[in-house]
């Protein structure tokens, strides 16, 4: 039986690439940190195939432990200070985290893996890297130029993987992903913002949205589809990195119009506020990526479109918002 550990099994990529991977017969391990983590207890009951272990990123020596216990074939790092906005008001966490978590966990799978023993690895690597765009699309040569303390760490991130494969032939893959959303997505990201408000509205139970800087355009995947392609990166003959993205790119107004109109709402326009509040000390303007390499060598396509994640994700959070009324 194939065996991954998981960190970051408590966010939404964890608990899509879990249920895959539990479909292919794997065993699962998620890390998670933190005594009685909430998020942990409602993984558990959603996901009771997940053998969930105690690790953290900021703490080497834990990080072996793990890997002796599971001792894993693959392994994913999704765990990370994700938020952008948030990256900024604790960049040294974040760097620490998202960046230097890394370092810790290539060198935990180098002192605990070895010939005798190897282990895949697979970095959750970011469009936010790209940051100000050199180029558009942006492909896998496109040069980095990060916008926030979370794009600095990402960057950090990739490099370090990419230098590890090189310098101790470890099979360590950096995926660079795009916006990728879903129902589960955390409520702080903007779509899920939106479709969460978009059902309150319709049920009368909120007036309106505050959001930022509505301009941003974003290349928006869905989460499912998005983590066959990490495990696909782990089964090829030799290890590489890969763009994974949808090569589509639709501005927050449109996120909000669609949102709006799958819940039957016309002139969505006047329950939009913005506030300076949820504005960025600097802006990634527009992200779009280019993922040939990944149809190509990968053979990855997506099965969901934008239409039908936003509907998707509208659906769900009326669901959710109408069983919280009959409470
Ligand atoms: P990100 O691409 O990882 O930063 O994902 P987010 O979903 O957090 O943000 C996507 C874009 O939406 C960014 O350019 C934000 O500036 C913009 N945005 C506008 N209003 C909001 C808001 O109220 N919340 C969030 N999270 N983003 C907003």
């Amino acid at each position: 039986m194939p065996t991954a550990l998981i960190t970051g099994i408590t966010g939404q990529d964890g608990q899509y690439l879990a249920e895959f991977l539990h479909t292919m017969d794997y065993k699962v391990y998620g890390m998670v940190r933190g005594q009685r983590n909430p998020k942990a207890e409602i993984i558990q009951r959603e996901l009771p195939f997940v053998e969930m272990i105690n690790g953290d990123l900021q703490d080497l020596s834990s990080l072996i432990a793990t890997l002796e216990y599971c001792q894993p074939d693959e392994v994913y790092n999704l765990g990370a200070i994700s938020f952008v906005a948030l990256s900024f008001k604790q960049a040294e966490l974040t760097a620490d985290i998202t960046g230097l978590g890394v370092l810790r966990l290539l060198e935990a799978i180098r002192l605990v893996g070895g010939p005798n023993n190897p282990i895949r690895f697979y970095q959750a690597s970011s469009s936010e890297m790209f940051g100000k765009v050199r180029e558009t699309p942006q492909n896998e040569l496109t040069p980095f130029y990060p916008r926030s303390p979370y794009g600095t760490a990402k960057v950090f991130g990739h490099h370090t993987t990419v230098n590890y494969r090189e310098s101790y032939d470890l099979y360590a893959c950096s995926g660079i992903l795009f916006n990728h959303e879903s129902p589960r997505r955390g409520i702080e990201f903007v779509t899920r913002k939106i479709t969460n408000a978009v059902a309150r509205i319709k049920l009368g139970l909120q007036t309106e949205i505050v959001l930022g800087d509505l301009t941003p355009r974003r290349d928006w995947g869905f989460a499912g589809d998005y983590v066959k392609a990490m495990w696909a990166m782990l089964q090829q003959d030799e290890a590489d990195d890969f763009v994974v993205a949808t090569g589509e790119t639709h501005s927050v107004s449109e996120f909000c119009q669609l949102a709006f109109e799958a819940a039957g709402i016309e002139d969505w326009e006047r329950y939009i506020r913005q506030d300076e509040r949820f504005m960025r000390p600097s802006e990634v303007d527009l992200l779009i990526g280019d993922p040939q390499k990944a149809k190509d060598k990968l053979g990855w396509t997506t099965e969901y479109g934008f239409r039908q994640l936003v509907q998707a994700m509208v659906e769900n959070d009326l669901a959710i918002e109408t069983a919280n009324i009959g409470r």
